[in-house]
């Protein structure tokens, strides 16, 4: 069937959209930044309006960039920043108050309290999440205290709740108020066995039913983009989460496949299929991008990573740009035992201890910058085999390759190293743009494109590159060990 896929892929710092043609290739693409609010410490804002505004403006550039008309266009799919969270009026369609970012700590009193209530244990079976102000459920409890009047509106039905994905869908249509099941899943209000809403969760929140959307499988019908934003109407076929959308676009659609994503953090997720997982090691459960059936995920973040590289950049000068760290890396023979843990922020999985800080063990009067940089690099591997492992022990058998995407894989020092200390290989593809593509295949799938997806991931798949470990078993072992020992030492208490 000829024709176009149009994705738009809604970040946390830019609004960004793709036209893909049937192979997978990208044909245009545009990207607008918009404005990051701090109102305070720790506090993470994005006004409704300049999200919305900027994601079409890229749809439209976009377009226009790969010489195809919104009549010659299928579908379109929508993938986001995930767990923001926005409240607006159903009459008027003005969002009540900005949108609380994901990254935004101001609701981190209120999950405390949940805690401290002894819901812990049920947010965790009905959920898979932990209590964390990242979810919206914290942030939705939070719009309702603060904003004057606005639980009153909302048991009246006046309001309506939604991600990102259910923003820019009531924009689109002209008020279809609808999700998917990838970004309900991380709202901690969705029964995700149950596939639907938490009465439960609800009630010991007090958050009213009528806020939230109706919810779809991620390939279904999300109502029609009207003519009058693109030019012609689109049908909406493909929302997800933007870590579901990669591991989909990564063409991990069975059971055991395993995508990491190398960003500001990490995110490591492996389809496991349409059992519900439950971690013995930390990590989350989740729901993956289907087509039909349920579909899970595990879920496991670093939440220092590229950032690390960053730090080196602007925090110790130490190198010029990100790119520049790979020379500096390979300028020296190994760290010389030097390891940085990078727990900025304290530790994620499989370690949770958020009162632990950052190290650089292992100094001697020979250290130099190039050892530092090297550290910096590896301690990004490290804390990605960490998460490997729980993956590997929740599922009962060892990962046997890693499918890589993100800015941070663009360093193939660090995906050697990375291929060397996990023992498996390590596989890049070289359309980086896995994530829209992964909403443009939901919505391929959505609008018959392509058949299912498994004709999607022969259709797309594009050519990797390769890396194979080729460190001594035994190296490796050592120079985890020694990782795990400077982790020990980062601890808030000692083990
Ligand atoms: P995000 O989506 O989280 O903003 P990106 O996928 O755009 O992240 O990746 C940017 C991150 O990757 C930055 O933290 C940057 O420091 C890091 N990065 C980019 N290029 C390299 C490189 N060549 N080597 C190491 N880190 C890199």
């Amino acid at each position: 069937m000829p024709g176009h896929i149009l994705a738009l892929d809604q970040g946390t710092t830019s609004s960004r959209a793709l036209v893909f043609d049937e192979r997978g290739a990208v044909l245009g693409m545009a990207q607008h930044e918009f404005t990051q609010h701090f109102p305070r410490p720790g506090w993470v804002e994005h006004d409704p309006r300049e999200i919305w505004e900027s994601q079409l403006l890229a749809a439209r550039e976009a377009l226009a960039q790969a010489g195809v008309r919104a009549e010659e266009t299928l579908a379109l799919g929508i993938t986001n920043q995930r767990e923001t969270s926005l409240i607006w009026d159903r009459a008027s369609g003005e969002p009540i108050h900005p949108a609380i970012v994901w990254q935004s700590r101001q609701t981190a009193a209120i999950c405390d309290e949940w805690r401290a209530r002894g819901l812990t244990e049920r947010v965790r079976e009905i959920t898979g999440l932990v209590i964390d102000a990242y979810f919206s459920a914290s942030k939705i409890r939070w719009l309702l205290d603060e904003v004057p009047g606005a639980q009153e509106r909302a048991e009246r039905g006046d309001l309506a709740f939604g991600t990102v994905d259910t923003w820019l869908i009531w924009q689109l249509t002209g008020g279809a108020h609808l999700t998917d099941e990838t970004n309900a899943s991380r709202t901690m209000l969705y029964d995700i066995a149950a596939r639907s809403w938490s009465a439960e969760l609800l009630e010991a929140f007090g958050i009213p039913a009528s806020l939230l959307p109706e919810v779809r499988p991620s390939s279904s019908d999300f109502g029609t983009a009207r003519a009058e934003f693109l030019g012609a109407p689109i049908p909406i076929r493909g929302v997800a989460g933007d870590q579901q959308a990669a591991l989909f676009g990564q063409g991990c659609v069975n059971p055991g496949d395993a995508k990491n994503t190398y960003g500001t953090g990490c995110f490591l997720l492996s389809n496991t299929g349409a059992a519900k997982p439950a971690s013995e090691h930390g990590l989350l459960g989740t729901v993956a991008a289907s087509c039909d059936g349920p579909a899970f995920a595990l879920e496991g973040s670093v939440f220092v990573a590229g950032a690390a590289v960053q730090w080196l950049r602007d925090g110790l000068g130490l190198i010029a740009t990100a790119a520049e760290s790979e020379a500096v890396a390979r300028s020296v023979l190994d760290t010389g035992g030097v390891y940085l843990v990078p727990a900025f922020a304290g530790l994620g999985a499989p370690y949770w201890d958020q009162d632990a800080r950052g190290a650089l063990v292992g100094l001697t009067r020979g250290t130099e910058r190039g050892h530092i940089v090297r550290a910096t690099l590896e301690a990004i591997a490290y804390q990605s085999r960490d998460l490997v492992e729980c993956i590997a022990a929740d599922a009962g058998r060892p990962l046997e390759a890693l499918r890589v995407d993100g800015g941070a894989t663009h360093n193939a020092f660090l995906m050697q190293f990375q291929a060397d200390i996990l023992g498996i290989p390590v596989h890049r593809p070289k359309n980086l743009e896995v994530t829209a593509l992964g909403a443009a295949g939901l919505a391929g799938i959505g609008a018959g494109f392509w058949a299912d997806p498994a004709q999607f991931v022969a259709a797309t798949s594009s050519d990797l590159d390769v890396f194979e470990p080729s460190m001594p078993e035994v190296e490796r072992t050592e120079r985890y060990e020694g990782w795990r020992n400077a982790v020990a030492r980062t601890r808030s208490q000692l083990a």
